[in-house]
């Protein structure tokens, strides 16, 4: 029987769920990938994440090659091109790994019917997470909405039931892939799919994705104390692996606990693990609570009033620049204009600046990290926002907030990081770079550097702003 696999963020020829299923159960496997006009088209023609997923075409093809097969590769809108393809090739069962976005999971129910409609079979496979949304509840059979016990019970449940990280093997099944025509076309270039020529901002495809794993294993024992210095190389930059698919979510918590059980890893590879676990309580909440793409978790916190018109927007714009005259939060957004990557910490550090200490919506950052950052995953980043702004589930409550001068003197204490990405304050000591504005004018003088002319001043006082925040914000504590 024939068979298709429908590749879309899971770019990955081994312990791969759909492949792994399609070869068991039929002796013609055919591979598609589809260039989907509806996400490419509004992208910037240069962006990072269709470089990335180019080269890691080009390595997925090698590979399945290598076992026989080969990739087929298409452009335009998977609800006509899949079932069109599906028709041609005569299959029986389109198979794919579940994608939980919203908009994926539409589609998908889509897909399904019209492939329904042919007579053909849609099967979707858990392959992106180790726990899917309805396999991780509480002893009331209900979704956890705070994260230590939702760990807890994670955990729980990976022990009792270890065979859930096995691994979906492809090659020794090699023998059922159909084998490419001799006339099959050339994968398309990226001018062919309508973006300039370009390398990818890391590593990519499989070999890039373990390649970097294997790295960070050499480093994981040290995860726990390095990975909260943005200058240090403590976090394993993952990310982007994750988000398409390149690596195997079972092959990194099968390895961190092996690391974990011979001691190899440290502390590290638990604090490691836990992240992991993260990624998957946000994948969760996102699907139990799909109201988080546009309101607060928490709906007494759609009361705030944050700051509108002009002068937010020169505020945001400032923000989105790196032009707000605290130099760690500045860096950080030159880190992520210039690379598409930025470090957790600063993560925090930045969309607690926008929203504490400019007022301004969770929802406006959240759109320009989507728009920018390599690893963008919906759930994650929406997580990770109102994490920061204290209206999500499990966030950080709503009076604490972040100082960005103290926050940067402990996680940057000699500077390195922002002499880096803001090379105007080089030649500041470690004791003046994160608040130059307290240095005398003339010190700041003699090395080169005018507030306002190499460097802004601050958009805003802190201790004035954290007043602010706090009145905003007591339209919650009324509410509670
Ligand atoms: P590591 O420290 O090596 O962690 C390993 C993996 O665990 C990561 O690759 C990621 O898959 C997962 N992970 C780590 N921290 C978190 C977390 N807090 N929440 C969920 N998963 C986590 N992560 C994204 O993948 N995509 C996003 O769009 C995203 N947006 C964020 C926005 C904000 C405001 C914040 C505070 C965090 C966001 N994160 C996001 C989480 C985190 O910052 C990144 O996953 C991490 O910085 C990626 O670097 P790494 O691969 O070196 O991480």
């Amino acid at each position: 029987s024939n068979s298709l696999v429908w590749f879309r963020r899971d770019l990955r020829a081994f312990d791969h769920a759909a492949l792994h299923r399609a070869l068991t159960a039929s002796n013609r496997v055919h591979c598609v990938f589809v260039y989907d006009s509806g996400i490419l088209d509004p992208l910037p023609r240069d962006d990072r994440r269709v470089r990335f997923i180019h080269a890691s075409i080009a390595s997925l093809d090698a590979e399945l090659r290598r076992l026989g097969g080969h990739l087929i590769v298409r452009q335009g809108r998977p609800l006509e091109v899949v079932p069109a393809l599906a028709a041609e090739l005569g299959v029986e069962a389109v198979l794919v790994c579940a994608d939980y976005e919203p908009e994926a999971v539409e589609r998908d129910a889509q897909m399904a019917e019209r492939l329904a409609a042919d007579g053909r079979k849609f099967l979707s496979l858990k392959d992106q997470v180790v726990f899917e949304k309805d396999e991780v509840l509480t002893l009331a059979k209900g979704p956890f909405s705070v994260f230590t016990p939702y760990k807890n019970a994670w955990l729980k449940r990976l022990a009792s039931m270890p065979e859930t990280l096995a691994s979906y093997p492809v090659d020794q099944y090699a023998h059922n892939f159909a084998p490419p025509p001799l006339d099959a076309p050339a994968l398309p270039s990226l001018e062919e799919i309508g973006f300039a020529p370009g390398e990818p901002p890391l590593p990519a495809g499989m070999e890039g994705a373990e390649a970097m794993f294997e790295d960070f294993v050499r480093r994981i024992a040290d995860y726990g104390r390095a990975r909260d210095f943005p200058a240090q190389d403590g976090t394993s930059r993952l990310s982007v692996h994750l988000r398409f698919g390149t690596t195997s979510i079972r092959h990194l918590v099968r390895t961190a606990r092996q690391m974990m059980e011979n001691g190899a890893g440290g502390t590290g590879a638990s604090v490691w693990l836990s992240e992991l676990i993260w990624r998957e309580f946000y994948a969760m909440i996102l699907a139990r609570h799909p109201h988080v793409v546009h309101q607060s978790f928490k709906p007494a916190f759609d009361a705030i009033e944050w700051e509108s018109g002009m002068d937010a927007d020169e505020l945001f714009a400032a923000w989105c620049e790196g032009r707000t005259g605290y130099p760690l939060v500045d860096a950080a957004m030159a880190q992520l204009n210039r690379t598409g990557f930025m470090h957790n910490r600063l993560r925090m550090v930045t969309a607690s600046f926008l929203t504490k200490d400019l007022g301004i919506d969770w929802r406006r950052g959240e759109r320009y990290f989507a728009l920018k950052l390599n690893d963008y995953e919906l759930a994650s980043n929406n997580g990770g926002w109102q994490w920061a702004a204290s209206t999500g589930c499990d966030a950080q409550p709503w009076f604490r907030i972040f100082n960005p001068v103290s926050q940067s003197q402990r996680f940057d204490a000699h500077g390195e990081f922002i002499r880096e990405w803001v090379p105007a304050l080089a030649s500041l000591s470690a004791k003046e770079i994160h608040a130059p504005w307290l240095v005398a004018q003339d010190v700041l003088a003699d090395k080169g550097v005018v507030l306002g002319r190499d460097y802004p001043f601050p958009l805003v006082e802190h201790g004035a702003a954290r007043k602010r925040t706090l009145e905003r914000f007591a339209v919650v504590k009324k509410a509670a």
